[in-house]
């Protein structure tokens, strides 16, 4: 028989990460007798609901296995996530599901809902009772969203794939003990089919996290031996406890789905609306850059925050009258006013003329003017001429901004947002169901 097993929402900030409990489970379920028809799939969900712990993300498992061992199997998992789970953390709901048999069209439809909006906890529950699967929650329960999301979350279209590799216990919350050199050589190396290793504005290292969660790094890329080979470039000063290729929606845009109108737009929705800039920039304190854009229905603050670097630089350029399609979360939104699009990529799709009002050149000499007052005219600063009816003139400003697609630098990316590297190399195959076979160690 099939079984997915869906699991949410089990670390804190403080500690632990849903996928190593997923890397635990995968021996556990093998020694079980059970055959994974998928790699465990780490599904990236709405980046923008308020209750989540870092990058809102959710797994599946999809075994084969004897009936007989159906029990096993589940007992195994519900022992993992209470063994494992940050209980303590006020905003831990763990969620386990189970799904047995071929996911009906509902589920898959509920996944994209939860990656592109917001979804309530009874919407996921009945849909648990319609097609008999079934849910253990914890506490608030909310992880039965994301865990029947990943369930639904099939990714037939483009997907990616991450190998992460986790501490031994003993070294979580310690600083990450990783050669950095190797990890520049590997992204050198493997740079057509990894991404995201290496912020190049900065140089920072982008494959291992900061915080306390047992991941020591994640390698993302285009297929399951890519980044297989790029995490045997790696070398780790401290021991490995063991590592896991998942199959994810990371770095594929899966969020933005929808176009909307300003009127149209949700709080803590991903969104894409084109219209004009209606004021240009401002720099707010932290170094913020903020503009306002509109359509026929309405105006929305847009927003580049201080760690979108280089991409602060495209905004500040941007004048009133500029056509752009703006990517992003609506944040703050209450009844419809007030609310801001934080901004994941910008398309700037035509340029209007940037007019600005000069002194005029002295009509003898050909020097500079300066007024003198209001609506008194203006006198040459080299020959001394005065002329009353002199007035300001019009010039056109050489823009130095090009129409095209601009992303924020990959430290400031999202895990879905789809890279620049990635623009072409979308897979349209479904996944053939063949693992490679180096995927996960031990
Ligand atoms: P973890 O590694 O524990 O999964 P995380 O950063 O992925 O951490 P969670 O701790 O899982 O975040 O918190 C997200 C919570 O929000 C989960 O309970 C999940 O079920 C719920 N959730 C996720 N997406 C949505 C959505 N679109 N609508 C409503 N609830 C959502």
């Amino acid at each position: 028989m099939l079984l997915h097993i869906g699991l949410d929402d089990t670390d804190s900030p403080i500690g632990g990460c849903t996928t190593y409990i997923a890397a635990s489970l995968v021996e556990k379920i093998q020694e079980l007798g059970g055959k994974f028809i998928d790699y465990p799939n780490l599904l990236r969900l709405n980046p923008n609901v308020p209750w989540k712990t870092r990058g809102n993300g959710a797994i599946c498992l999809r075994i084969e296995i004897e009936p007989k061992l159906e029990g096993p199997v589940r007992y195994t998992v519900i022992k993992a996530v209470e063994a494992y789970s940050e209980f303590e953390c006020e905003n831990t709901n763990p969620g386990v599901v189970f799904h047995s048999g071929k996911i009906p069209e509902p589920l898959t439809r509920f996944s994209d809902c939860v990656i592109s909006g917001v979804v309530s906890l009874e919407d996921a529950l009945k849909l648990v009772d319609k097609h008999s699967a079934s849910a253990i929650g914890y506490k608030n329960m909310r992880g039965i969203i994301g865990a029947l999301a990943a369930i639904g979350g099939l990714q037939s279209g483009d997907h990616t794939f991450e190998l992460l590799s986790y501490r031994k216990p003993e070294n979580w919350g310690k600083p990450r003990l990783l050669d950095t050199a190797s990890v520049r050589v590997m992204d050198e190396r493997t740079r057509k089919l990894t991404f995201n290793n290496v912020d190049p504005e900065t140089g920072r290292i982008l494959i291992a996290p900061h915080g306390p969660d047992p991941v020591l790094y994640g390698i993302r890329g285009e297929t399951a031996e890519a980044v297989y080979r790029a995490a045997m470039m790696v070398e780790a000063v401290e021991d490995i406890e063991r590592w896991v290729i998942f199959r994810s929606n990371q770095g594929t845009d899966a969020h933005l789905r929808h176009q909307s109108n300003i009127s149209e737009l949700k709080p803590f929705h991903p969104a894409i609306v084109t219209g004009v800039v209606v004021e240009g920039s401002r720099t707010i304190k932290g170094g913020h850059v903020i503009f306002r854009r509109g359509d026929d229905t309405g105006r929305i603050d847009c927003a580049a925050y201080e760690p979108t670097g280089s991409f602060r630089e495209v905004v500040r350029q941007l004048v009133p009258g500029d056509r752009i399609r703006a990517y992003g979360g609506v944040r703050g939104l209450i009844k419809g006013e007030g609310g801001t699009l934080n901004l994941e990529k910008l398309e700037v799709l035509h340029l209007a003329s940037d007019l600005k009002l000069v002194n005029p050149s002295c009509p003898t000499c050909g020097g500079s003017m300066e007024s003198m007052g209001r609506g008194k005219g203006f006198r040459c600063r080299r020959c001394s001429l005065r002329d009353r009816e002199l007035t300001k003139q019009t010039v056109e400003v050489k823009r130095q901004l090009e129409p095209g697609l601009f992303i924020p630098p990959p430290k400031a990316q999202r895990h879905l947002t789809k890279p620049l590297v990635r623009y072409g190399r979308e897979k349209k195959i479904i996944f053939s169901g063949e693992l490679f076979e180096s995927w996960h160690w031990p």
